[in-house]
């Protein structure tokens, strides 16, 4: 499936689906989300530690193909600090990203990388999974989160 990623994207997704960052339990956690996908087998609890509106620390556990565990991984580096706000608009950015493989990359840092994913739309449930977890976890969701 990388045949059409770029070696550059391929090589940070496959980092981060080995090494996945901020892959424990939080301690202290107040929201915890489920994200399962049943197409792939995706499976992920994400942690949250809030303080107020804003995300303090993020981490997730779980189970998942290349693909949704590096988002998973990503994503966790990517919310520190974020407000609610902040969450929802970065989502409605990587979705665009996802689904079309454009959007202005100005401030996506590394999450650039999943601008190839567009190509594979079987993936793309993969991608997001993990940021569908995170939006209902910021927003006081308890229901675990399906891409089905
Ligand atoms: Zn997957």
């Amino acid at each position: 499936m990388f045949d059409d990623l770029s070696e550059l994207y391929q090589q940070v997704i496959l980092d981060h689906s080995k090494s996945p960052r901020n892959f424990r339990r939080l301690e202290g956690a107040d929201r915890v989300a489920q994200g399962h996908n049943p197409l792939c087998g995706d499976n992920f609890t994400i942690y949250l530690r809030m303080e107020g509106d804003r995300i303090r620390e993020v981490a997730f556990q779980g189970s998942g193909c290349a693909i949704s565990k590096a988002s998973a991984s990503l994503l966790t580096e990517a919310l520190r600090g974020k407000s609610r706000a902040e969450v929802e608009a970065l989502f409605g950015r990587i979705h665009e990203l996802v689904t079309t493989g454009k959007s202005d990359s100005a401030g996506l840092g590394k999450l650039t990388v999943f601008a190839g994913v567009h190509k594979f739309p079987t993936r793309v449930k993969c991608a997001i999974l993990p940021w569908r977890a995170v939006l209902a976890a910021v927003a006081g969701q308890a229901e675990p989160v399906s891409t089905e």
